[in-house]
């Protein structure tokens, strides 16, 4: 055999006896890999990652009450001198932002649009990844319309046996009976919350049968943000939202939501058939929401509460049509996503689950 050829001989050998102690030891190799991730998860510190002069806002739920494995239901985040304000939280949107890693001991209230269960039915665990992962001492704040007052108590009362148990278990230390549940505040249109140079102002919204449904715009040094919350077409929205940074806007597209509703009927769902035409009479299209960005000169236009989501390479269907109304940049934004306002040209952008 000539020298080459005993060298590959031999190389094979060793790597055929390397993968060999890997496999026998994989269990442990394995143990180390989920302890390297453990502590690189507890170190995460996104808020250092924040430029602190900017104002940033995320998206911890981009979907709707349509079922999604990719999107969880209402929820918008805004992080404006450290702090958080959440606006809604759906299905899945304690868990997403927990996942974000963004100090939910930070929050200083969830502003509710309106009473729709996409809205809130993520309050449960929201409150408890706060109240368990930070020992926070008070109740979570929640803002609403009339109605958010009703919501607190029968959550209070929902997870009272549950907040006993998490205190008789891990101590008032870890979870301070004083930080469980909710503490609500129902509150008009107008300003209603003006403290550390952070002011939000709720305003009405046409989402009939809802009512009152809200909107919500946030202003802090100068940047500001607008929130649609749930509307058909509203002209009022483009006055409030006068000059933001980001305005954020729910969006359905009827011509696909039509398409779902002649398939419930050619399979024989009529109920199902009549919800999808009834859901598109009281939230936006593209189309009316690219000109209400253009009239409010709103200097980026987001889109999130997005009906229906569809797979990646399909998603620009539901958006088609806006940016014939709209010359500023467009994005349908993802769960995760973070739009960080530098003041400077077009926000950053990154996501914080990939
Ligand atoms: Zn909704
Ligand atoms: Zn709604």
């Amino acid at each position: 055999m000539k020298t080459t050829g005993r060298i590959a001989l031999t190389l094979s050998g060793l790597l055929v006896l390397a993968g060999g102690i890997a496999f026998a030891n994989r269990d442990a190799i394995m143990m180390r890999v989920f302890e390297r991730a453990l502590d690189k998860a507890m170190a995460r510190d996104v808020m250092a990652t924040l430029d602190p002069k900017a104002l940033h806002v995320g998206f911890c739920g981009t979907g709707s009450p349509l079922p999604s494995r990719d999107r969880a239901s209402a929820c918008t985040v805004i992080v404006a001198g450290g702090k958080l304000f959440i606006f809604d939280a759906g299905e899945g949107a304690g868990e997403t932002l927990s996942q974000m890693g963004l100090p939910l001991g930070k929050v200083q209230g969830v502003f509710l649009t309106h009473l729709h269960s996409d809205h809130f039915e993520g309050l449960g665990p929201l409150a408890l990844q706060r109240w368990a992962g930070t020992s926070a001492a008070t109740a979570l704040p929640i803002i609403g319309p009339e109605g958010t007052q009703k919501i607190a108590e029968g959550l209070n009362i929902a997870y009272g046996p549950d907040g006993g148990f998490r205190i008789a278990h891990h101590g008032s230390a870890v979870v301070p009976p004083s930080g469980f549940g909710f503490a609500s505040t129902v509150i008009n249109p107008g300003v209603v919350y003006d403290k550390d140079g952070v002011k939000i102002t709720a305003f009405p919204v046409s989402h009939g049968p809802i009512s009152p449904a809200f909107g919500y715009r946030l202003d802090w040094q100068g940047k500001s943000v607008t929130i649609s919350g749930d509307t058909t077409t509203d002209p009022s929205i483009a006055k409030i939202a006068k000059g933001s940074d980001v305005l954020v806007y729910e969006v359905l597209q009827p011509r696909l939501v039509e398409e779902m509703a002649k398939a419930a009927e050619r399979n024989g769902q009529p109920g199902r058939a009549k919800i999808f035409r009834d859901i598109q009479n009281y939230h936006v299209t593209p189309e009316a929401a690219a000109d209400s960005a253009t009239a409010a000169g709103a200097k980026m236009l987001a889109f999130t509460h997005i009906v229906p989501s569809l797979p990646k390479p399909l998603m620009r269907l539901v958006t088609l049509g806006a940016d014939k109304h709209y010359a500023g940049p467009i994005r349908t934004m993802r769960d995760g996503d973070l739009l960080s306002i530098t003041g400077k040209g077009e926000p950053d952008h990154r996501n914080l689950l990939d």
